[in-house]
């Protein structure tokens, strides 16, 4: 049973340009980190670190781009953008939510151009939980600590105002915690109960990160007790199209 949590700012860390060690620039400015510490990183730094910018003027759309703009009335380069990231489109007007090529459902394939500077607009890391992989070991082999990371992004969620930030990439952390089995405060068995404890963190981290012009792209979250050395991938907890009622109803209504 956890009792507290800490949950710190790594202070100091540059504006992070194409080639940036993002792993030196963590451990360097949070030397301290202690066995299964969880570092959540913002997809941003790492985006920018491995030069995922581009220019909306640089982008030639084609004839699905043209056709989508024309109905929701984005620029047709930023649509080819947003289609060159996706593998499927579920909603095209007002807005586009597409299951980027990690498998990951969002707005706009994640295209941001907030924190990025000039006129760049940024991805996210096709293979996030490969990234989050090489800093984290990166990081252990500095420090000679076992350790998790956590790659997030701020996405919007259905049904609600308000956008939280969420786990796009895991290393020795599984995405979900499992409940089913154990027993509630009176002993009944829980029989549906799945914590989808990446998430969780990734929002508390939020809390310090912030989405404007703090600086804080991670966070040191320590006394949780979720680190493993298992493989994981936060695919894991991408639920299939088959099964999501959600997603078949929007394709439903794509069609029409
Ligand atoms: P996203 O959620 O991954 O899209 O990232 P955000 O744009 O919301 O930024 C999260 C945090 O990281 C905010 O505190 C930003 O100010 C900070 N941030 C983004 N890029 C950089 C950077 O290059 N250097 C520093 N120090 N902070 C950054
Ligand atoms: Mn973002
Ligand atoms: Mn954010």
């Amino acid at each position: 049973m956890i009792l507290s949590l800490i949950l710190k700012a790594v202070e100091n860390i540059p504006l992070i340009e194409k080639g940036d060690d993002i792993a030196e620039i963590i451990f360097k400015n949070a030397p301290d980190i202690a066995d299964k510490d969880i570092i959540v990183i913002a997809s941003t730094i790492v985006s920018k670190s491995l030069g995922l910018t581009f220019l909306e003027s640089d982008i030639i759309p084609g004839a699905e781009a043209e056709r989508i703009a024309a109905a929701n009335g984005k620029d047709p380069r930023f649509v080819q953008a947003i289609l060159d990231e996706s593998i499927e489109v579920f909603t095209e007007t007002p807005f586009m939510l597409v299951r980027n090529k990690n498998g990951h459902v969002c707005i706009n394939a994640g295209i941001d151009a907030s924190n990025v500077g000039g006129d760049f607009l940024l991805t996210l890391p096709e293979k996030p939980d490969r990234y989050a992989a090489a800093i984290g070991k990166a990081i252990e082999e500095k420090s000679g600590k076992k350790i998790s990371v956590i790659i997030t992004d701020t996405n919007g969620r259905a049904f609600k105002e308000g956008q939280t930030n969420v786990a796009v990439g895991l290393y020795n952390i599984k995405p979900i915690r499992q409940w089913i089995g154990e027993k509630d405060l009176y002993g009944k068995v829980l029989e549906i109960s799945e914590e989808a404890v990446v998430d969780e963190i990734a929002g508390a981290a939020n809390l310090i990160m912030g989405e404007g012009g703090d600086g804080v792209p991670a966070v040191i979250v320590s006394g949780l007790n979720l680190y493993t050395d298992e493989p994981v991938s936060v695919t894991e907890m991408y639920r299939e199209k088959e099964k999501d009622l959600i997603l078949r109803g929007l394709l439903e209504l794509k069609e029409k």
